[in-house]
């Protein structure tokens, strides 16, 4: 019976013979090639989520074009009014540049809880992004920065909001000929208190069950400002935008806390999987929310 097992899963895994690479080297060459057959060759940076499915037997597509090491991704650049993190920067990349754990430490917190070293080494950005994940780490704190992103395309470049980029369950707005080359971040958080957690099984290497990342600004003890992004409690990561109409304007006491609480658990559509259970993921949500509003406040007696 085992041994029965252990055969059907060795013939589940993906033979490479069975699959093409390409590594043209250039972002022109790699974009001339995704515009002669569109939705044909499957971008592949760090590979960290395209193996595991080569791994499974699951990775539909046959060929794959390489775009780890694309110098025309892999760059961070400070302009005045934004950061450019290139789409092929790895997690150890946004790690490392002191300018991103100074003005957007909740990217950089994503960056530490993600996978294991390795893992961070050779996983970017771009990929986490179009893995569309709903539980991705890197994507509430991309939506609570009101990041944008440059697309890219033999057409030339679009830029759009990172907001609306998911469309659905594993779907966005990106065209099959199209790749991501950067994420921008607007330079306006800095009078902003921040706040970032993941709730998973354990501490490092898991998946989250819940993950959040929310920014205030207090105008004495009044909330002036707040953005607060969640996952793994719906289908695409998402903004609590009931939860910040309640709290706009307001002063943190134990009621208000109490309903964005409920405000927060109503709004997002959790479901129960594997990893937790739709109820856990309301109440831990609304935990976590209460969690940053005490933050909050503290801020504003301060
Ligand atoms: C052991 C392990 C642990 C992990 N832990 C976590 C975790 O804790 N949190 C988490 O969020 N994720 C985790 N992941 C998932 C994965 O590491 C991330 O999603 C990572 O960011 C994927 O990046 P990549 O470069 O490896 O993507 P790839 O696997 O190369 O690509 C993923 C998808 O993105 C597309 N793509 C990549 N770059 C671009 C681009 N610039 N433009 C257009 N399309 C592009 C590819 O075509 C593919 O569809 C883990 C994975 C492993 C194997």
């Amino acid at each position: 019976m085992a041994r029965e097992r252990h055969r059907r899963e060795i013939w589940m895994r993906s033979d490479p013979k069975d699959f093409e690479l390409v590594s043209p080297g250039t972002l022109p060459a790699v974009v001339a090639l995704l515009a002669r057959s569109p939705g044909e060759w499957l971008p592949i940076a760090g590979g960290t989520d395209v193996m595991v499915q080569y791994a499974a037997g699951k990775l539909a597509s046959r060929k794959l074009v390489s775009i780890w090491n694309l110098a025309e991704l892999r760059s961070i650049e400070v302009l005045a009014n934004e950061i450019r993190v290139g789409a092929g920067c790895t997690y150890s990349n946004i790690r490392e540049a002191e300018v991103i754990g100074r003005e957007f430490p909740m990217l950089v917190s994503a960056a530490r809880w993600t996978g294991g070293i390795a893992n961070q080494n050779r996983g970017t950005l771009g990929g986490n992004i179009v893995n569309a994940s709903p539980a991705a780490d890197s994507l509430p704190a991309l939506l609570a920065y009101d990041a944008e992103l440059i697309l890219v395309s033999v057409r030339g470049e679009r830029r759009i909001p990172y907001e609306g980029f998911h469309t659905g369950y594993k779907k966005t707005r990106l065209a099959p000929d199209e790749l991501i080359q950067a994420v921008c971040l607007p330079r306006r958080f800095s009078g902003y208190v921040s706040y970032a957690r993941k709730v998973g099984s354990r501490n490092a290497q898991a998946i989250s069950k819940v993950c959040i990342a929310a920014l205030g600004r207090m105008a004495g003890p009044t909330i002036e400002d707040v953005r607060i992004a969640v996952g793994s409690v719906a289908p695409t990561p998402m903004r609590l935008s009931e939860t910040e109409f309640l709290l706009k304007g307001k002063v943190i006491d134990e009621a208000l806390v109490a309903s964005a609480r409920k405000t927060a658990a109503a709004e997002i559509q959790p479901i129960d999987d594997i990893r937790s259970t739709a109820r856990y993921r309301a109440a831990v949500a609304g935990n976590l929310v209460a969690e940053f509003l005490n933050l909050l406040r503290a801020d504003g007696k301060a």
